[in-house]
């Protein structure tokens, strides 16, 4: 049996934090999904589109990874395919709490998915997409905290804006 993975999340932008999982995650599991949620109540700095293109260019380095987008409930989308197991980051105790509640219900519509928590590496347990928008909107350097391609895409949203 293949084992497949989805790792859900806004990744407005990717972030090495996020990359970090995903690569842990590719030598665990025999594949990986790395599926974008398009979450209204974030107000997004990239479409899903964008979001996907530079997920897609951030991890092809990983033959067994994939990249796909949804609008509908996380649960249905792992059912749709085949997945055993939600895989998800952990920052510090501040994400508990938050993450028990959605692994909690997404247990009660279906146990048979089964969710993972890995800790963060420590350098990255600081790092969220919305702190690294906001020192790229002040024009600051963000090449040691994102993959290459959206380093670009950020001084594109907000030099050449
Ligand atoms: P969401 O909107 O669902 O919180 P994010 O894009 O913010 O989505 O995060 C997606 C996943 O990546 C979550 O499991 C989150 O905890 C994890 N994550 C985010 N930043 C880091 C980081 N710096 N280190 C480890 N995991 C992280």
């Amino acid at each position: 049996m293949t084992r497949l993975a989805v790792c859900p999340g806004s990744f407005d932008p990717i972030t090495n934090g996020h990359l970090d999982i995903i690569e842990r995650g590719a030598k665990i599991f025999d594949r990986v999904t790395v599926a974008v949620f398009n979450n209204q109540s974030k107000s997004p700095l990239f479409t899903v589109e964008e979001r996907l293109a530079l997920i897609e260019a951030s991890t092809r380095h990983l033959p067994n990874v994939s990249v796909d987008a949804s609008n509908g409930l996380l649960i249905d989308y792992a059912k749709k395919k085949n997945a055993q197991v939600v895989l998800r980051g952990l920052r510090a105790v501040s994400d508990f709490e938050y993450e028990m509640q959605i692994t909690s219900a997404n247990r009660k519509l279906d146990p048979d998915v089964e969710t993972l928590f890995m800790m963060t590496n420590n350098q990255y347990s600081f790092l969220s997409s919305s702190i690294i928008k906001e020192i790229a909107k002040y024009g600051s350097n963000v090449s040691d905290l994102v993959p290459e391609p959206v380093v670009t895409a950020l001084q594109n949203k907000y030099i050449h804006q």
